[in-house]
């Protein structure tokens, strides 16, 4: 039976106490009652969860859910976005190996493939995402192809649809990290993407409580993540964390609908106001491929020159100074924070040139019209003093 996501989300499978809140299964470890059944377990017989390790009730009702948010046959869910990106990527790749990857990746990402995948012999090709043909022209010969659609910071899109088709033809197989647009505005797989990657910690969530990750894909590509790479990385979920995510998703359709209106209106005047050079947005832009009224948060904006960041960022009330986005309350960060950060080996804003004049604002749930005086006031106070 085919449901609207908001119908999805508000029913659980019945479990054996009929609870309307599915259980918090809080066990290492499940028992047998005798060693014929243990041992037709072992051989692949059955379901009953044997290890939190490896299944546990309710993680899985948590994958199973975005499995089927996201239109995938499986999913496999990890302790965080990182967990679930690193893990899916070391279940495709070898030594000697080459991926293509969109630049202004999610910088954690950048620093995996850099620091980490370089030493195990695989190159990655950073390509302008925006740019499809110049993507399509570094596939031949890749075993993977990256995509974050939008990307981190620059808010890029990519034309998910032309590249999956251009990968399955060459035989790349390709990811893409949905965690900005959520399964409800953005279905990569039934755009052709092979695996659909999420940081559970953001929209999903949605109330900053939980850190967390998830692979989408086939049957065949969540096996090969679990024959792999996920039981021997061991970034495990906990069942009490799948439970808060499972409680979180209940509103993410209203969350995320009430936060894409506000932003459509803050972004709308922030284009106007003077002291805002540019808004980078993939409804804004002109490299979008997303329909107009599809506005998401974070979006970033770029200063004027007389617009000190870090003036404007200290002046803000409402938004916060933090890292990470997708929850209840609103956010601020500016480059200058990030492009400073003491790791700068791999640096994604440094390597792709992220400029000091920009701010990354996340967008909460509250009064749209508070938020707009916040950052109204906020530069009234950050001009930049003139000697
Ligand atoms: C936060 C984030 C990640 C990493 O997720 P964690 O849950 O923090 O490990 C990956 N991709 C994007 C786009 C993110 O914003």
């Amino acid at each position: 039976m085919t449901m609207h996501p908001m119908t999805l989300l508000a029913h659980d499978e019945p479990n054996p106490w009929m609870s309307v809140t599915p259980p918090i299964v809080q066990s290492s470890l499940f028992t047998f009652a005798t060693v014929e059944e243990m041992e037709q377990r072992f051989a692949g017989n059955g379901n009953q969860p044997i290890y939190s390790r490896g299944d546990n009730p309710t993680v899985q009702l948590f994958e199973q859910k975005v499995a089927e948010l996201e239109g995938g046959e499986a999913a496999r869910a990890f302790s965080s976005g990182m967990g679930a990106i690193s893990g899916a990527i070391l279940s495709l790749v070898k030594a000697g190996d080459r991926m293509v990857c969109v630049r202004d990746v999610y910088p954690d990402a950048y620093r995996f493939m850099q620091k980490l995948l370089s030493r195990l012999n695989v190159t990655v090709e950073y390509v302008d995402g925006s740019n499809t043909e110049a993507v399509i022209e570094r596939l031949d010969g890749a075993a993977v192809l990256y995509l974050e659609s939008p990307t981190s910071w620059t808010m890029r899109t990519q034309d998910l649809p032309r590249l999956a088709a251009a990968a399955r033809q060459r035989g790349v197989v390709t990811l893409c990290d949905n965690s900005w647009a959520t399964p409800l505005y953005q279905q990569p797989l039934n755009a052709g993407i092979d695996l659909v990657v999420h940081s559970a910690s953001k929209y999903l969530s949605g109330h900053s409580d939980t850190v967390a990750g998830i692979v989408v894909g086939s049957q065949a590509r969540i096996d090969a993540i679990n024959d792999l790479a996920y039981p021997y990385l061991g970034a495990k979920l906990s069942p009490w964390e799948a439970w808060l995510l499972l409680r979180g998703m209940r509103t993410l359709p209203q969350r995320v609908a009430t936060q894409r209106r506000s932003v459509g209106m803050l972004s709308r005047r922030l284009r106007e106001h003077p002291d805002v050079a540019s808004v980078l947005h993939p409804t804004l832009g002109s490299d979008s491929h997303t329909p107009a009224e599809e506005g998401g948060s974070p979006f970033t904006i770029a200063l004027q020159p007389w617009i000190d960041p870090r003036k404007f960022c200290n002046a803000l009330h409402w938004f916060k100074l933090g890292v990470s986005w997708g929850g209840y309350e609103s956010l601020v960060i500016p480059s200058i924070v990030s492009l400073a950060q003491a790791a700068s080996v791999a640096n994604a804003l440094i390597d792709f040139d992220v400029p000091t004049n920009l701010v990354r604002l996340h967008v909460g749930l509250e009064h749209v019209e508070d938020l707009w005086q916040d950052l109204a006031q906020a530069f009234t106070h950050a001009k930049v003093e003139t000697p």
